[in-house]
């Protein structure tokens, strides 16, 4: 593979995944990551965590320094971005004009916010986190604002909205659904949410939404739907992403809410991989088709990627997992549990720490641990080892049993 051209598009989680295990599988070609934004490979979690607190500096966020893809031999075009990809020649098309053949191409594009279109969406101290530019811009923003309106309850809002809190500013969310987190939790859960929240001070509105932004003379007023008007200094968007898969749709591969890819991370062109947010798999233990926004999806879907580049035959295989901080409380989420018609609720040390295991009649199909990395770790391993499919007995456990049970030998054939 020595006179080959690896070329990966998209710098982030699963870009730098990708380079990083195709080197260290022994690809001794060309190597070449494209990134359209100015900085190297970062962590996005901290965006609405950390970072938006001021609790950590943009040099921390980089996963690895710019030495690392030296001695790596990855060239780094940054600030560039893929705009075509001519599958017959195998080249691509870049904005600064340049073009650059390709024999084997992975796409890791991620996904963008998705934007919330109504009058005055776009005035200024209105705000979304995707990218280290739009929280480096609210966090300065925010050491000034006194009150800030988060549209959206799903992971990003609230926990901006948390972060917010603890600086003392006025918080107000706004969800469109009945509960917060409605896409990911449980109703029971999504009520624990809801009072921890309110407990911190945060004005919860449920079933509102937003109908448009207006410029007050120092401040913006949010309208509702219903004609009320919310004044406040900041408002910060979080409805969700969308897949960056045009540059995939318009060279003819397979796309649908993502790129299309198989167990092997091929798209419908063996020439190409994709890995990450941007892509739509059939996910092994949910049995359907899914796109996952997740640091572990990213980084295990661009290992598999990686490996297909390079003719191994190793394939996608991994529990969902995904994590949020909020206050005190942080949740760790195993497998996807929606489908699932009971569960079993896990008691920790204190009203802070406990677990809900869902099940679909026996089957165990994943956990939400709030402050309880043990039994997240062990329901994690008890899906891995497929021991979930009849799991009824772990119904009457403790945590102790249920972390023994975990350590069971696996029912898969390997
Ligand atoms: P990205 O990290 O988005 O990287 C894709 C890169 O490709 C971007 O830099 C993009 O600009 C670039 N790109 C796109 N198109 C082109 C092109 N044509 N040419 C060149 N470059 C291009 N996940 C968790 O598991 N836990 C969390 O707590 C969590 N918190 C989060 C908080 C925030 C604020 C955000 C934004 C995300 C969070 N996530 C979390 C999700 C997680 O960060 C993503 O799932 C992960 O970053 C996906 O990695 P990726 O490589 O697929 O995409």
């Amino acid at each position: 593979m020595l006179g080959e051209t690896f070329v990966v598009v998209g710098a982030g989680q699963a870009g730098l995944q990708v380079c990083t295990t195709l080197r260290g599988e022994g690809f001794e070609g060309r190597l070449v990551l494209i990134g359209d934004e100015d900085s190297l490979p970062y962590q996005r979690p901290p965006l609405s965590k950390e970072f938006l607190l001021g609790a950590l500096e943009p040099a921390r966020l980089l996963y690895r320094n710019k030495e690392y893809f030296e001695k790596l031999d990855v060239e780094l075009m940054l600030n560039d971005a893929v705009t075509k990809i001519d599958r017959s020649r195998h080249v691509l098309s870049l904005s600064s004009g340049n073009v650059l053949k390709y024999s084997k191409l992975a796409l890791t594009t991620g996904s963008r916010v998705r934007i919330l279109e109504c009058e005055g969406g776009d005035l200024p101290d209105i705000f979304y986190i995707r990218s280290l530019a739009d929280s480096t811009k609210l966090r300065e923003r925010m050491r000034t604002a006194q009150s800030i309106v988060v549209v959206g309850g799903g992971f990003v809002g609230l926990e901006a909205g948390a972060i917010a809190r603890k600086m003392g500013k006025s918080v107000t969310i706004l969800e469109s659904q009945e509960r917060l987190m409605r896409r990911a939790i449980s109703q029971e859960l999504s009520e624990y949410y809801l009072s921890k929240h309110v407990l911190m001070g945060a004005n919860v509105r449920l079933e509102c939404d937003v109908s448009h932004f207006e410029k007050l003379q120092n401040s913006l007023g949010v309208v509702l739907k219903t004609g009320e008007s919310i004044t406040t200094d900041i408002v910060v968007i979080g409805i969700g992403v969308v897949p960056n898969s045009e540059i995939a749709e318009s060279a003819g591969l397979e796309c649908s809410n993502g790129i299309r890819v198989n167990q092997k991370c091929l798209t419908s062109d063996v020439d190409i991989v994709a890995a990450g947010d941007c892509t739509m798999h059939q996910n092994h233990f949910l049995k359907k088709i899914i796109r996952l926004e997740s640091v572990q999806n990213a980084v295990d879907q661009a290992k598999v990627a990686a490996s297909s580049m390079i003719g191994d035959d190793r394939v996608y295989n991994e529990v969902p997992w995904f994590w949020s901080d909020q206050y005190d409380v942080k949740l760790q989420i195993a497998g996807v549990t929606d489908g699932h018609n009971n569960h079993l609720h896990l008691c920790g040390q204190n009203e802070n720490s406990f677990s809900l295991l869902y099940f679909k009649a026996d089957e165990l199909l994943g956990a939400d641990s709030i402050n309880q990395p043990v039994v997240h770790m062990a329901v994690r391993k008890i899906l891995r080892k497929g021991l979930g499919a009849n799991s009824g007995v772990l119904k009457g456990m403790t945590v102790a049993e249920i972390i023994a049970f975990s350590k069971t030998e696996s029912n898969i054939q390997s």
